[in-house]
Formats: C-alpha cells, sequence, structure tokens
C-alpha cells in the first residue's frame, strides 16, 4: 500500500514574520511532485520546517505520515519515520568523512541496541556508489569540504541513496549545475524514484524537469500553492514566466 505525507493548511514563521501562509499538499510513495516558484516565495522555509529545523516555527496546520502527525517529534525522529531533505545549500564538515558520516547517520536510524554491520555497510555503500556513478575515492573525503556545486549535489544524492526515505524533499537540486552535473544528479534521482518513494522536488527553473518528469507541478507563491497541474505547466511556465502567474492572481 502506499504511504502518504500530508501537509495541511500549513503556517510558518520565521520570528513573528509569516512565511508560509496556508499551504496544503498530499504526496503519495510513488509520486513526483514539483513545486515551482520566484525566490522568496517560501519553498526552503516549507522544507525546512517539515524536517524540524529549529529557526522555524509552525504556528498552525499538521503534517501527518500515514496520518501520524509528525510535528511533536524531533528532526531524527522524522527521518526514522521516513522522511528526507536534501539541502539547497548542502554545510561543510571538515574532518568527517563521507563514508563515516553516512554510517553515523544510518546507526542513528537504526533502533537502540542495534549495530550496524560494517561489512554490509560498504558492501551497500560501493553498489550506491556504482549506481550513482560516484568514484570510490570520493568516501574518504570530508563532507563538501572544498566541494564543486556538482559534488555537493551528489553527496546529497548518495545520502539520500543510502538513508532510503519514504518522502524526500530535494530543495533546488539543480542549483549552481552545469548540465553534465545536472544530468548526472537527476539521472541518480531517477535511479532512486519508484513505488516506495515520493519527491517533492523544489525548483525555480523548468530545467530539472526536463530530466526529473513530474506527475504534479504547483505554483508557490507568497507561501502558498496557488496554481497546480501536470507537468504542462512547468512547460508554460517557462514560456510565459512567474508574471503570468501573478497577472493571474489579481484577475482572480
Ligand atoms: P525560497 O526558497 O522560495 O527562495 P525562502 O524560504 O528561502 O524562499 O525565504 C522566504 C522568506 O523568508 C524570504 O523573505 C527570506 O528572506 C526569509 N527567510 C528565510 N530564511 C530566513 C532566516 N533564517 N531568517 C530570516 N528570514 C529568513
Ligand atoms: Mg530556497
Amino acid at each position: 500500500m502506499a504511504s502518504s505525507l500530508e501537509i495541511k493548511n500549513l503556517h510558518v514563521s520565521i520570528g513573528d514574520k509569516e512565511i508560509v501562509k496556508g499551504l496544503s499538499l498530499t504526496v503519495k510513495t510513488g509520486e513526483v511532485h514539483a513545486i515551482m516558484g520566484p525566490n522568496g516565495t517560501g519553498k526552503s522555509t516549507l522544507s525546512k520546517a517539515i524536517a524540524g529545523h529549529p529557526d522555524y516555527t509552525i504556528t498552525s496546520g499538521d503534517v501527518l505520515i500515514d496520518g501520524k502527525s509528525i510535528l511533536g517529534i524531533e528532526p531524527d525522529e522524522r527521518a526514522r519515520a521516513g522522511l528526507f531533505l536534501a539541502f539547497q545549500y548542502p554545510a561543510e564538515i571538515p574532518g568527517v568523512s563521507i563514508a563515516n558520516f553516512i554510517r553515523a547517520a544510518l546507526q542513528a536510524k537504526m533502533g537502540e541496541g542495534e549495530e550496524l554491520d560494517a561489512t554490509a555497510y560498504y558492501k551497500k555503500l560501493y553498489q550506491k556508489m556504482d549506481m550513482l556513478q560516484i568514484d570510490r575515492k570520493f568516501t574518504s573525503r570530508a563532507v563538501n569540504d572544498g566541494f564543486s556545486g556538482g559534488e555537493k549535489k551528489r553527496c546529497e544524492i548518495l545520502q539520500m541513496a543510502m538513508l532510503e526515505p519514504r518522502f524526500a524533499m530535494m530543495d533546488e537540486t539543480d542549483s549552481g549545475l552545469d548540465i553534465d552535473a545536472l544530468r548526472i544528479v537527476s539521472d541518480g534521482v531517477n535511479q532512486l524514484k519508484g513505488d516506495a518513494l515520493g519527491v517533492i522536488m523544489i525548483t525555480h527553473y523548468q530545467r530539472l524537469l526536463n530530466y526529473i518528469v513530474p506527475d504534479h507541478v504547483h505554483v508557490m507563491w507568497d507561501g502558498r500553492i496557488v496554481k497546480s497541474g501536470d507537468k504542462s505547466l512547468a512547460l508554460e511556465l517557462e514560456a510565459k514566466g512567474y508574471e503570468w502567474v501573478k497577472k493571474e492572481l489579481i484577475k482572480a
């Protein structure tokens, strides 16, 4: 049976400023939803609030996985419930190798008293790296330390491949990528896509959606979803720009 991630009339504030102003969206495993919108409209705020970032206050509304609210639980428990966020700006962690970082993340996801088997871990890690066409040398480098934009995003996808979430929110995974890196990253996501994974792709540009084809496209404007459609909506946006949506809103 498909799992569902339900966002219900969500309001999010940073300090006393409301950024997300009543946003609702349901994503099922097996579906890819794109959220598009101009800069500053609250896309990153939405994803970070759902992941449980402490700077973002959810003032009303709810987020549920399979009917159970995740708002009362810590970010690590949300990850255990199946949530994953690929950051728009992944942090650099000098001194911590990718192999150790992902191992710690997997260990943290496991239950009390469970021990991650090292041999099985490396087998899985190398298998996923092969699938994503990542060089073995990559694992001994410190997380994102001096990485190019493309390498950072590939590191996010590798974490996602290893953590096997049910719901992945990918925040502007395409930003800062040249066309080759974009292709490698989207190939990776396309390999991970499937019945067991629901994806929210956040993107400013339509370009990424040529590679990762969404089932649904939503336009976010000033903290809300103001328009939804299928993949043709993304093409329409590319052709007409976000000002077109704004004009439609004013007319309505
Ligand atoms: P988007 O991802 O759509 O570009 P953001 O969610 O990053 O939009 O930002 C929405 C609004 O919230 C912007 O006005 C931005 O300046 C503000 N904002 C985002 N993060 C913070 C923060 N940590 N502190 C203060 N303001 C923030
Ligand atoms: Mg953003």
